[in-house]
């Protein structure tokens, strides 16, 4: 496995495996990998030649100095964990490398970035859009991996690709959890034993919220019943439970026919945020 921490560097390594015809997949992260990335990585190295996982705490997609500080580096179990995997190359850049200069460019995504995410982080999806456009730039991978966990992320990362035509396959991978249901995440590691076992009450709220909706339940009384079986655990400060279209993000008011429906939480435990959602056919 190689580690570049230089564009050039990368690129040249790449060039010489595209002019072989080798097909390549990336992964982008930001490090602190568990499970969740691991599936990405794994999936991704089933279908390519080669696989680049990228590892770069973006700067510009955190809102909360705090946030950015406080989250988790692990590179030597990074680098074992993708070792292990069987993944080729990692890119693992500075903030130097990757920003000389503060970006005067910014990118909006319109209504795909109003709710959830968008609307309690203000400036995630520019910073997302920004870092995964120079990725896809400077990789040009065949396809690009992205977790279903942060849904609206893929949707808009969809869309870039979409409006920017970059010639590459998005794939999004199912979110991995715990035994208990917890999403995994990253974040996970800033929680202690207690906060962990509490955490697992988001999936459970998701999957009531899941059940009301399968029995058609009116959108108002789902989020009710959610609420208050939230109450039952102080620790978890709720931010936000949308009923939303898969595709378009578009919040739902009604329950109508609608293919695909995503129900996605946020709530704090202490200071560190999680979010997850399921996905449910009609
Ligand atoms: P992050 O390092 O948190 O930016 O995540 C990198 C990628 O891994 C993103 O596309 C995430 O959606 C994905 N990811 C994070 N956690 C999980 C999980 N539990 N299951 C599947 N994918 C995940």
């Amino acid at each position: 496995m190689k580690v570049f921490g230089k564009i050039e560097e990368l690129r040249k390594a790449l060039k010489e495996l595209k002019n072989e015809g080798k097909s390549i997949g990336l992964v982008p992260t930001m490090g602190a990998l568990h499970q969740g990335h691991a599936a990405l990585v794994k999936q991704a190295i089933e279908t390519n030649d080669y696989v680049v996982c990228s590892i770069f705490v973006n700067p510009i997609q955190f809102n909360n100095e705090g946030d950015l500080k406080a989250y988790p580096r692990t590179t030597a179990q990074d680098h074992a964990l993708l070792e292990t995997l069987g993944c080729q190359l990692v890119f693992q850049p500075d903030a130097k490398e990757m920003y000389p200069k503060a970006p005067n460019l910014s990118i909006g995504f319109g209504a795909l970035e109003k709710p959830m995410e968008g609307a309690f982080r203000s400036g995630h999806f520019n910073g997302v859009g920004l870092v995964v456009s120079k990725l896809f730039n400077i990789v040009a991978p065949t396809n690009a991996y992205f977790g279903q966990k942060d849904l609206q992320q893929y949707q808009i990362i969809n869309n870039l690709v979409e409006t920017l035509n970059f010639d590459i396959k998005l794939v999004c991978v199912p979110i991995v959890r715990e035994k208990n249901g917890l999403a995994i995440s990253s974040r996970n590691q800033r929680l202690n034993p207690s906060e962990l076992d509490t955490a697992s009450n988001l999936y459970k709220a998701l999957q009531l919220a899941g059940e009301a909706f399968n029995q058609n339940k009116p959108i108002g009384i789902i989020k009710d019943e959610v609420a208050e079986f939230l109450c039952k655990f102080p620790a978890i400060n709720l931010e936000y439970l949308e009923i939303v279209d898969k595709n378009t993000l578009e919040s739902l008011k009604e329950l109508h026919q609608i293919n695909e429906v995503a129900i996605c939480i946020a709530a704090y435990i202490g200071e560190v945020r999680l979010i997850d959602n399921i996905i449910l056919k009609k």
